[in-house]
């Protein structure tokens, strides 16, 4: 058997079960679009997307041309819109990998048909509606002009009409005003919408306001299909999301130093009593980050052991005073469950400070992730 140092496990079950939960959750009409970008949130883009498409997903969203041609490696077929701008060297890559790009500028709608004209083909491609995030997207009360604009370029396919709620876990009333400058700017098209045009708002924290009566026919969904709720009172954890990662290391070696012995660089911690350490096999390098320092815990025979100083880049120290039995070897869980004890992302990025999106797509790439699929051995 190969020893690993750190490593995430992905359970590809658990995925399936996500997904299945929350179609089930949602009106039947609803496409689902996966949202796969940054690696599938550092869970690795091929075998989710392998998963996700024999699991019932419709449509797969990724940040960039890159993510999309590798995505197009994993199957043909599906749909896959690219979310974010395309650069003008990337233009070619939409016919040859076939993507669907977001347009949000008349000057986008122009470089794209010129570079379908290039390329002897009509390019699908979704506007963008800025409700008020100020990113992507013309700004509603334009949305009008460039609806029409696209509508007149026989180059282009309108396939879809989006906007994003970028508040959706902390703030109800924006969110509220954003959804009903969408709705405004939907009631208002100048023209009729194509027949097979897809409407689509909702994120994860967003399918919380996507009310059954819904105009919007396709939900945005990331995070949620990993198992992780948007915020941690979320009403989703009705749906028992289940955590498709977890992320473990190893107990390098174990010591004792006398206390008011400092630890680590900047000595941002001096031992309140004689302690036993053990010094971890992974650290900033790996994904723990250093804003975890003095703060984070992690699970070691079944008991939560805190981090003390700072994290270094390939170590990290924990108190294991209290759990005498442990010793060099032992599997270290930075997040997931031991026995009855479990450290959620939820939790692990409040140590960090950071939220559980990027705490995700910290995890590098010197950590293998391993797939399994518990329920089925
Ligand atoms: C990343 C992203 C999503 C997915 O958001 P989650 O909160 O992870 O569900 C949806 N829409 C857009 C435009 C995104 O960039």
């Amino acid at each position: 058997m190969k020893a690993y140092r750190c490593w995430a496990e992905i359970d590809l079950g658990a995925l399936e079960r996500n997904l299945g939960r929350i179609r089930a959750a949602l009106p039947p009409h609803m496409q689902y679009v996966a949202v796969v970008k940054a690696d599938a949130y550092g869970h690795g883009m091929p075998r989710m997307v392998a998963r996700l498409m024999q699991s019932g997903a419709s449509m797969f969203a990724v940040a960039n041309v890159y993510e999309g041609a590798e995505l197009r490696e994993v199957g043909r077929g599906w749909p896959i819109l690219v979310l974010g701008p395309v650069l003008p060297e990337e233009e070619r890559c939409l016919a040859e990998y076939e993507l669907t790009a977001t347009v949000s500028t008349p000057e986008e709608v122009e470089r794209l048909a010129a570079a379908a004209q290039r390329a002897n083909t009509i390019l699908p491609v979704h506007l963008k509606i800025d409700t008020g995030m100020g990113r992507l997207g013309v700004w509603h009360e334009e949305a009008a002009g460039l609806y029409r604009k696209i509508m007149a370029t026989p180059a282009l396919k309108l396939a879809g009409i989006f906007t994003h709620f970028s508040s959706a876990d902390a703030d109800p009333d924006f969110t509220n005003e954003q959804r009903n400058r969408f709705l405004r700017v939907l009631e208002s098209l100048p023209e009729p919408a194509p027949r097979d045009l897809l409407i689509h708002a909702d994120n994860s924290a967003g399918l919380e306001t996507l009310s059954p009566e819904s105009p919007f026919n396709a939900v945005r969904v990331g995070l949620l299909q990993f198992g992780c709720l948007p915020y941690p009172d979320s009403f989703l954890a009705e749906l028992k999301p289940e955590p498709v990662l977890s992320f473990h290391t190893r107990v390098g070696i174990t010591k004792h130093l006398p206390a008011g012995t400092g630890i680590s660089y900047g000595q941002t911690r001096h031992l309140e009593r004689d302690s036993r350490l053990g010094v971890l096999t992974a650290g900033y390098g790996d994904g723990i980050p250093t804003t975890a320092s003095n703060r984070a815990q992690v699970l070691i025979r079944g008991r939560r052991c805190p981090v003390l100083g700072r994290v270094t880049m390939d170590q990290t120290i924990v108190d294991l005073t209290d759990v005498p039995e442990a010793q060099a070897g032992d599997n270290v869980t930075i997040i997931g469950r031991q026995g009855a004890e479990e450290i959620g992302v939820q939790e692990f990025s409040r140590w960090a400070d950071c939220i559980p999106w990027e705490a995700f797509c910290s995890i590098t790439k010197r950590v293998p992730r391993l797939y399994t699929t518990p329920r089925e051995l």
